[in-house]
């Protein structure tokens, strides 16, 4: 008898410990957070400028909240129409009949193919903490090649990064296909360890034009231009490997006790 109720007392304990394991480990899987990023949909400043009839209205600055990143001096300074250039973009209609966010998105317009990337980059004020799932997500636009704009067809490629400080660590290299005049959401996610050497470092990221030499449009072009929207930057707590030992611990315990329990 008192056997048996040492064996009762014992799965009812150790089945509220495997709750409660399992609750914390929910738990802990579901704590995302949203990290603010400054103009993340490009909507400021809204642009009135049309410098090019029919395309709808746009500039020639990177976009505020936005560094620009540069390794080959593309963009000038009195960047043009004539030149390679960055900029807040609300599109016409005719060009993209919806967009992912908003009324505007981000444009990055490089010529010729090949002569290097450039690209948008923010650091946000997050430090880089172990057992987290860092996540870009980006809507990633291929501009069409209306009738007059044929200098669009094709796509010059994209490519998404996470950084700590300026170190590179994680890349998302191209890998989604984006029709001509669509769009699509590409993502790149960075797990932290316990004892990770970027622990205390803090997280930025980079959207870029690679200007890849691709033959993917007309006369050996590329496409030209890529254009980003709806960036979003989120951070997931991992349960930490000792918890998930603890969970399949209990598992086992339980299992072995109800074993017991049908014997007797
Ligand atoms: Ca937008």
């Amino acid at each position: 008898m008192f056997s048996k109720l040492g064996t009762i007392c014992s799965v009812s304990i150790s089945s509220l410990s495997l709750c409660l394991l399992i609750g914390s480990i929910q738990q802990k899987s579901a704590q995302a957070a949203i990290i603010s990023l400054e103009n993340p949909g490009f909507e400021i400043p809204e642009q009135t400028d049309q410098p090019f009839p029919g395309a709808g209205f746009f500039d020639f600055n990177t976009p505020p909240g936005w560094g620009l990143y540069d390794p080959n001096g593309l963009i000038p300074e009195d960047a043009s129409l004539a030149t390679s250039f960055t900029g807040g973009w609300k599109p016409s209609v005719a060009f993209f009949p919806t967009i992912p966010e908003g009324d505007q998105i981000g444009t990055i317009f490089l010529v010729p193919p090949g002569a290097g990337e450039v690209g948008f980059t923010q650091n946000s004020d997050t430090i880089i903490q172990p057992n987290t799932t860092y996540t870009l997500s980006v809507a990633v636009l291929n501009t069409p090649a209306l009738p007059g704009a044929e200098i669009f067809a094709g796509f010059p490629g994209y490519r998404l990064e996470l950084l700590a400080e300026n170190t590179v660590i994680a890349t998302d290299n191209n890998s989604v296909v984006v029709s001509e005049g669509g769009f699509e959401t590409a993502t790149v996610s960075y797990t932290s360890a316990n004892d990770d050497i970027y622990l205390g470092e803090s997280l930025g990221i980079r959207l870029i034009n690679p200007n890849l030499n691709n033959a993917s449009g007309l006369d050996g072009g590329n496409g030209i231009e890529v254009n980003f929207d709806d960036v979003e930057l989120r951070a997931t707590s991992v349960p930490e490997p000792i918890s998930v030992l603890g969970h399949i611990l209990s598992g086992i315990t339980l299992i072995f006790i109800k074993k017991r329990r049908i014997e007797q």
